[in-house]
């Protein structure tokens, strides 16, 4: 295993494409070399950042963390019955990739969630989802190792306590364990989902009536690339905002102010306001500030037009929650992990 490096550039590894250097950097391929890693720091004392595909990630100064980089790989199955399949995936595989090869078996479940860039070990982090689903529906259990002590632990899906955007690595243990591996339960009878309204219309165009889980992924991403700025040419890490959550009675009072709001029902008789369309209309969807802008197709998303500051987005994105704020009184959280 490669000895730590020093002031390594991360500009080509988050997709906001911040240039920031790790004062120290390492990557491992699998647990020995985690656990080394973590044998290593005993000594160096460091809070340590845990680096995937970087693609939900604003870096806002050079991190003082040991940024570790997860490359473990590997899908395996571990049961294999007539109705479904259970597997055991590294972290640090590409989360589209592993769609597509899940997809192309026919198994099925995560296929809405098709082109999510980044790696499988940040899905759990988030509860990744799109389009209907989300990656609680077909997780079984999260492998970790605990990063001060390097003991293993598995926390089933319930011990995850999932939620909307949301999961224990996020709240109780946050910072305290590396995911090594995710378990999931995938279908060999999968029915597809094509509730979500842009599906459909979109299964339409391409003229398919009885599809396949291919059909929606490949649905799935027509859709993605036509309204999300690709990384690799525009920075940026997906939806910056989460959709905010309300009460009924909240709802109701800005439902008389702005009868034409955008909501969903949402957990415990709460309801999920759509951030894209608040943002929308206080104006400032395609507004640009320098080289950061809120994105011209979807507002939700914050993109760097070229050698941005991580903190010139940090405060365009206080703008909008302070705009959204100002006109609805209702608060923005960010989605995006700051660092
Ligand atoms: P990183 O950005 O590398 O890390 C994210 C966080 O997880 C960090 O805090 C990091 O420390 C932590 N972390 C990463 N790996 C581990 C690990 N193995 N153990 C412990 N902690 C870890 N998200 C959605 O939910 N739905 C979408 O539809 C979606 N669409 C997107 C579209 C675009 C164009 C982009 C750029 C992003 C989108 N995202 C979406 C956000 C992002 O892709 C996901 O959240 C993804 O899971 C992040 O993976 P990553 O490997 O890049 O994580
Ligand atoms: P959209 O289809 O324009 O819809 C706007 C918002 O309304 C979405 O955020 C979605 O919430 C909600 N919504 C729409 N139809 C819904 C339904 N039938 N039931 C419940 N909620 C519904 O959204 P979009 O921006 O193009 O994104 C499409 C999907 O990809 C969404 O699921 C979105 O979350 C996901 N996405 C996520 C990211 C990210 O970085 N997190 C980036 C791009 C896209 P939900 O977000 O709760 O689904």
């Amino acid at each position: 295993m490669q000895e730590p490096q020093k002031n390594i550039s991360l500009k080509t590894l988050n997709t906001f494409g911040i240039d920031v250097s790790a004062e120290l950097f390492s990557s491992f391929n699998t647990e020995e070399e985690l656990k080394y890693l973590i044998e290593l720091n005993k000594n160096e004392k460091k809070e340590v950042l845990i680096l995937g595909g970087g693609s939900n990630i604003l870096f806002t100064k050079n991190p003082e963390q040991w940024v570790w980089q997860n490359c473990i790989k590997g899908i395996e199955v571990i049961s294999d019955s007539s109705n479904e399949v259970l597997l055991k995936v590294g972290a640090g595989e590409n989360w589209h990739n592993f769609v597509l090869y899940c997809v192309d078996k026919n198994w099925g479940g995560i296929e809405n969630l098709s082109l999510i860039p980044g790696c499988v070990g940040a899905g759990p982090m988030q509860n990744i989802g799109a389009y209907g689903a989300e990656l609680k529906d077909t997780c079984h259990a999260v492998e970790c190792i605990e990063r001060k002590t390097g003991q293993s632990k598995t926390f089933t899906a319930q011990e995850c306590e999932f939620g909307y955007r949301e999961s224990i690595f996020k709240q109780k243990v946050k910072d305290q364990y590396v995911i090594t591996y995710v378990y999931f339960k995938l279908s060999k009878n999968a029915k597809v989902n094509t509730q979500y309204g842009s599906i459909q219309q979109e299964l339409d165009a391409m003229q398919i009536a009885e599809p396949t889980l291919k059909d929606v992924s490949n649905a799935v991403i027509n859709i993605r690339q036509s309204k999300l700025p690709n990384p690799s040419e525009l920075g940026n890490a997906g939806s910056f905002f989460k959709n905010p959550v309300i009460s009924e009675a909240k709802f109701k009072s800005l439902k008389e102010k702005f009868p034409q709001i955008i909501s969903y029902p949402a957990a415990n008789g709460n309801v999920k306001l759509a951030a894209g369309w608040l943002i929308e209309q206080c104006g400032l969807k395609g507004f640009r500030q320098n080289n950061v802008g809120v994105h011209s197709k979807q507002a939700l998303v914050i993109v760097n037009y070229g050698n941005s500051k991580g903190s010139e987005i940090w405060e365009l994105s206080e703008k909008v929650i302070q705009t959204v704020k100002d006109t609805f009184d209702v608060e923005l959280e960010r989605e995006v992990n700051i660092y």
